[in-house]
């Protein structure tokens, strides 16, 4: 693997702590280069809890390190799964790096819990919402999914 070199992230612990905490009503400034990837900046189509937000601000900088124009159409969590969509094809020969880092991203979010950022599992509350959580901030509302009963797969 010879890839690009990736931009270093200042001080990733803190960057983590920032994001997690922000308390602001608007997206956190550290996200601006991400949310000027997508069509409208404006009301980018992104959907996801500041847990996962460190994650994203890490996966932005790598493809961006491949292909400084790519664009991305929403980023969202779905049945607190991470969804990353590209808009178009990225130029050049860096597809299967893309979507590697992409994967990666999803993967660690897989196991991230999406309100602060700690180690989370996929959970499911008695209505049935799903949701990516550490155990305490899934509290008594959730439990593991893994752990149901009735063994169902999420929809
Ligand atoms: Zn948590």
């Amino acid at each position: 693997m010879n890839g690009p070199q990736h931009r270093p992230v200042a001080d990733n612990a803190e960057l983590c702590k920032h994001l997690v905490e922000w308390g602001g009503d608007d997206l956190p400034p550290a996200l601006n280069p991400l949310v000027a990837r997508f069509r409208d900046s404006t009301r980018p189509e992104f959907y996801v809890s500041q847990g996962w937000w460190p994650l994203l601000v890490r996966l932005e900088q790598r493809p961006a390190t491949l292909d400084p124009t790519y664009r991305v159409s929403q980023v969202k969590s779905k049945f607190a799964v991470l969804q990353f969509y590209l808009e178009g094809m990225p130029r050049g020969d860096v597809g299967p790096a893309f979507a590697d880092a992409i994967r990666e991203a999803e993967a660690e979010a897989a196991r991230t819990c999406e309100l602060c950022g700690k180690p989370g599992v996929l959970c499911r509350s008695r209505e049935g919402t799903y949701a990516l959580l550490c155990a305490d901030d899934a509290g008594t509302a959730y439990r593991p999914a893994n752990d149901s009963a009735d063994g169902s797969d999420p929809p």
